[in-house]
């Protein structure tokens, strides 16, 4: 875990971990406590970037599925079995925990393919780019990106 502290009032700004968070949208924030701008380093500009290549990447998700399944596999598993030291009345509450976890990394991987093989997932990708785009055709804005150390390489 990585946290930001404003440079001008040292207010906590934000926890991050750098891992999977990638939002598509302005990095550039104010401090709410005395205004100073600063770069969140969750948020992408695409148009400066460039779009990730495993975002259109189908293996990553086919193994979400199979995750999801497994441990689907497991809960179902786990209700037919007796927990010791587990009360009667809440023995469903665990298996039923890790069911619902499995279908949710499932349902979300089944969800991310379709979106890729219909194209609507190009379709929200090509729309933040323009967005972006947009955005970083305002010179001051970019300056102001550069000024806080955000990287922009030059635009084509
Ligand atoms: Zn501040």
């Amino acid at each position: 875990m990585y946290v930001l502290y404003c440079s001008e009032c040292k207010k906590k700004l934000l926890t991050y971990d750098n891992t999977h968070i990638r939002k598509y949208k302005s990095p550039l924030k104010k401090c709410r406590k005395c205004h100073t701008e600063y770069i969140d380093p969750r948020c992408h500009e695409l148009a400066a970037e460039g779009i990730p290549s495993d975002v259109f990447s189908i293996k990553q998700y086919i193994f979400l599925i199979i995750f999801g399944a497994l441990i689907l596999w497991r809960g179902f598993y786990l209700l037919n079995r007796v927990q010791i030291g587990v009360p009667n009345e809440t023995q469903w509450f665990m298996p039923a925990v890790i069911i619902i976890c499995g279908a949710i990394c499932a349902v979300g991987g089944i969800i991310e393919i379709i979106s890729i093989k219909t194209g609507l997932k190009a379709k929200k990708y090509d729309r933040l780019y323009i967005e972006s785009e947009e955005r970083l055709r305002d010179a001051d804005y970019v300056n102001t990106l550069k000024n806080l150390g955000y990287e922009i390489k030059e635009q084509k």
